[in-house]
């Protein structure tokens, strides 16, 4: 039997990109306020993906609905049709999420004539302003690296007119911010906004919202977070999770905009589709040791030496990691056979380059091993998102083998989880 296998890569951004200036925190609070401002009624303040127009409020202010939850948009030409139909499936996720059958609650809508309307366009990084601005059009860019479904739908929601989960008043509740591992210019992204410019709507603290940060976003030292939970409070939930909508970020849509609130139908393939799934929490989930090869990844919290110090699921957490002391050695762990054809394996990898390095491969009884990803260099020290694609003919069995090959430098994975069909 000939197999055929195509293989694609991304490694994706969780966080948002900063884009513009360096102002400081005094100023942007003055100027978010609704009057009294040094900054031109067209300057926009970007912060972190988030572009705050200079003389408006936020989502406490109902003139920023879309009327009837009609967003009217268009979506840049310079895209690939596969992006573009990507940008559009995730409109249509975020609709099929929010609204019943019996009443459109919110719509996104190739514009004809209106005059507020949203241009997606591939700028710099990923950002979007909060809210109808009332000013015509307005841009969102999903640039390189943004085009994954769940930054997508994170961008969309703060069209809707939502600001990130972690600048409620309330969050010191939740959580702990290491602001000496921000960056000034950066600092913005992090502050509490009171709740005069942000409603929460009656809904709790969401640490598993799609629109908070990750422990990791914007961090100067990447090995060290910024965002960690208060003891008990992320029990099982990945911080900065970017997969699908939470429950109340459904219900806060849908009670935003006036609609029945009922959270059952949000899509979450992560979850129907997932074959094998760890966050590492405590236990290696179904995966095993390969015991050919001559050294163990184990699970483990805190600083692993020469690589992490914690892990990428809420950034207090554990992690497997393959050890540069078992150095000159390999270090192998298999999951289960999948005979479902096209599969994606998404994880987060921390390698520090350049000498031990990572192979996923796949494999299976009529299928020689093939590599389908290396990860080798120098990554930067930080845990980083990957979605590999994988096009197995249906049917033949195959098992992925994560392979550490060990030198100097630590190698770890976190919050794996491979799923039917391909990467979203
Ligand atoms: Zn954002």
């Amino acid at each position: 039997m000939r197999c055929v296998w195509t293989i694609g890569i991304a490694i994706i951004p969780l966080c948002c990109i900063l884009a513009v200036p360096l102002l400081d925190l005094a100023e942007i609070t003055a100027n978010d306020g609704d009057t009294s401002t040094s900054v031109d009624d067209t300057q926009e303040i970007t912060i972190g993906d988030v572009i705050i127009n200079a003389h408006r409020n936020a989502i406490s202010n109902p003139n920023m609905k879309w009327p009837g939850g009609i967003v009217p948009y268009t979506i840049s030409p310079l895209y690939s049709m596969d992006i573009q139909n990507d940008i559009v499936a995730a409109m249509r996720q975020l609709e099929q999420d929010v609204n019943d059958v019996v009443r459109v609650c919110v719509k996104f809508r190739p514009r004809t004539n209106e005059s507020n309307y949203i241009r997606i366009y591939p700028g710099n990084g990923c950002r979007a302003a909060i809210g109808m601005q009332n000013r015509g059009r307005q841009d969102i860019s999903i640039g390189r690296g943004c085009e994954a479904r769940g930054v997508i739908l994170h961008e969309l929601i703060h069209v809707l007119g939502f600001w990130h989960e972690h600048n409620r008043a309330d969050r010191d509740t939740y959580i702990n911010i290491n602001l000496t591992n921000i960056r000034d210019n950066t600092k913005l992204d992090f502050r509490q906004v009171s709740s005069a410019m942000l409603n929460t709507l009656n809904t709790p603290y969401d640490l598993g919202s799609i629109m908070h940060y990750g422990p990791y976003t914007n961090a100067i030292d990447k090995t060290i977070p910024v965002i960690t939970p208060k003891p008990g409070k992320a029990v099982g939930i990945q911080l900065g999770q970017r997969m699908a909508l939470s429950t109340w970020d459904v219900v806060r849509i849908q009670r935003w905009y006036g609609c029945t609130e009922n959270a059952s139908h949000i899509t979450r393939t992560y979850l129907t589709d997932s074959l094998a799934r760890c966050d590492f929490a405590s236990s290696m989930c179904n995966l095993t040791h390969d015991t050919t090869s001559e050294f163990r990844w184990t699970v483990m919290e805190g600083s692993s030496g020469a690589g992490p110090r914690a892990g990428n699921t809420n950034g207090a957490d554990s992690f497997l990691v393959a050890k540069e002391t078992d150095n000159n050695g390999t270090a192998r762990i298999l999951t289960p056979f999948f005979n479902v054809g096209a599969i994606c394996v998404n994880f987060f990898v921390f390698q520090r380059g350049p000498f031990s390095y990572l192979d996923v491969m796949a494999s299976g009884p009529i299928i020689a091993p093939v590599v389908v990803q290396s990860f080798q260099g120098n990554n930067a020290n930080e845990w980083l998102p990957v979605h590999v694609d994988i096009n197995a003919p249906v049917g033949a069995a195959f098992q992925i083998t994560f392979e550490a090959h060990l030198s100097s430098g630590d190698v770890a994975i976190d919050d794996l989880n491979i799923y039917k069909g391909r990467c979203i």
